[in-house]
């Protein structure tokens, strides 16, 4: 069956043609490892792992590569600004090091309660310091990047055409701050391939240019080259890296080789909260660890993340995953009603399902609309292991354990204790340990054990 994908290059959705007849090469920017990964980002792994489900129910075999970024990341997406995981190793009192592996680590942790799938390959920047440099050092050679007292920066007057990926305006964006911050730079959008370190500056190697430190999209176009070679099959990511970064490490691979490293570009859209930005100042940044905490399994915000195609903005609320929680169980119910079920089903009926399901999933990973044909399965009112087995061939691509028993049943606990769950979470983080004790003893005597796991608080009836 013929697979389409929406591509950000050529701004059509597109029949779907690897390089190499088998494999697919993928690669995905990854996080970031200087704070706690939201629910946001997470949706943007949850495209990711639905990718690479659907190349495999495809038949395809996949190399994926997923780098993680623990050096270069500037506090600004532009040039300016502290590293940001040299910011949060000051604020807590760390060095990047732990910085990095702490939220390294915990972001695992949540890929793995998602159950989504690990890339074949995860890279770290700060292991790649050897490629990138020699990246850099390649554009020196060939023109394409010049020196300046700050920094080793790309000229991106050099290329025959700037932007290719995204919308962005040269002529209407006024160039602002970036030409402030480096009179030097040959065009305002001239962008930094590799930054010269100050005196105190905790992360740097040494270079033909002094101790110094890998700009960010340098990061992903060296490892790209060397997990996939020059030219690869997807590039992925959040939408927001379409107008600075990919179109960055475009331009870098144009100046080295004068290809672009990926013929699909595939990028998925933002999570609201409530209609608006997650923030810090709205107290609304919800992490992956916060669902737990009031009692939802991780795999409902999976199916929650279904019911939006991933080039759509997609509206978090706790109705919406309360709403979530319940279809999860529906549909694990289901399952298990079609296993235990004696009807007799016509092949040709399992036939039709499996085919809308396989279009919907390779129309650019029409979730919606596969979801439409799985509650379909899941309500016929016959009841056969062969609709079992067809859901849980499914569930292949949607990666939500159906076969499973849920740990937790959200349905059982009364708001009166998710309340005082909440209003216990809250002392704890006040570190006001008398009060969070007062409350376990109240949770207790109402009939509910509560527990702290490192996957969060459990509560369960006595
Ligand atoms: P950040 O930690 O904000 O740098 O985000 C890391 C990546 O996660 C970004 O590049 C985005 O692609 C993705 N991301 C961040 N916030 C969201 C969101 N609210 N919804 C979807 N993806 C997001
Ligand atoms: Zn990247």
């Amino acid at each position: 069956m013929k697979l389409f994908f929406y591509n950000t290059l050529t701004r059509k959705k597109e029949e779907f043609q690897p390089i190499e007849e088998e494999e697919v090469k993928i690669y995905s920017c990854g996080p970031t490892v200087y704070k706690d990964a939201t629910i946001g980002n997470m949706r943007t792994n949850i495209f990711q792992d639905v990718l690479r489900r659907v190349l495999a129910y495809n038949g395809y075999q996949i190399k994926h590569v997923m780098n993680i970024t623990d050096v270069g990341h500037l506090v600004s997406d532009g040039d300016e600004g502290e590293d940001k995981m040299l910011k949060s190793a000051r604020e807590e009192h760390k060095t990047p090091l732990e910085i990095a592996n702490h939220y390294t680590q915990l972001f695992f942790e949540d890929l793995t309660s998602l159950n989504i799938q690990t890339p074949e390959v995860v890279c770290k920047a700060t292991e790649h310091i050897k490629e990138m440099l020699a990246y850099v050092e390649e554009l020196v050679e060939k023109g394409y990047a010049y020196e300046t007292s700050t920094a080793i920066y790309f000229d991106i007057s050099k290329l025959e055409q700037y932007p290719v990926l995204s919308n962005l305006n040269l002529e209407e964006q006024k160039a602002g701050a970036r030409i402030e911050v480096d009179p030097e730079k040959r065009n305002p959008y001239d962008f930094a391939v590799w930054i010269k370190a100050p005196e105190n500056h905790l992360m740097k190697w040494d270079s033909p240019w002094g101790p110094s430190y890998p700009g960010w999209h340098i990061e992903c176009s060296a490892m790209g080259r060397k997990y996939l070679g020059e030219q690869f099959d997807i590039h992925t990511g959040g939408i927001d890296l379409v107008p600075t970064h990919h179109e960055n490490e475009i331009a870098q691979s144009k100046g080295v080789c004068g290809k672009i490293p990926a013929n699909y570009w595939m990028h998925g859209e933002y999570l609201l909260i409530n209609g608006g930005k997650m923030s810090k100042s709205l107290g609304n940044v919800y992490r992956i660890q916060d669902l737990i905490e009031k009692g939802y399994h991780p795999l409902v915000y999976k199916l929650f993340s279904y019911s939006c195609h991933y080039k759509n903005k997609l509206n978090f609320t706790w109705e919406g995953i309360q709403a979530a929680a319940k279809s999860l169980e529906r549909l694990k119910n289901g399952y298990q009603a079609h296993l235990e079920g004696k009807d007799e089903i016509a092949d040709t009926m399992v036939n039709e399902y499996e085919e809308r399901f396989h279009q919907a999933i390779n129309d650019d990973l029409n979730m919606p609309l596969a979801m439409g044909v799985v509650w379909e399965v899941v309500r016929n009112e016959k009841k056969s292991p062969m609709l079992a087995k067809l859901l849980l061939k499914f569930d292949s691509v949607l990666g939500l354990e159906i076969e499973k028993e849920t740990k937790q049943d959200k349905e059982e606990i009364p708001q009166e204790i998710l309340d005082l769950v909440e209003e216990r979470k809250q002392a704890r983080k006040n570190k006001d340990w008398a009060k969070s004790d007062e409350l376990r003893d109240v949770i207790q005597q109402k009939g509910y054990d509560i527990k702290d796991t490192k996957e969060g608080t459990e509560i369960k009836k006595k």
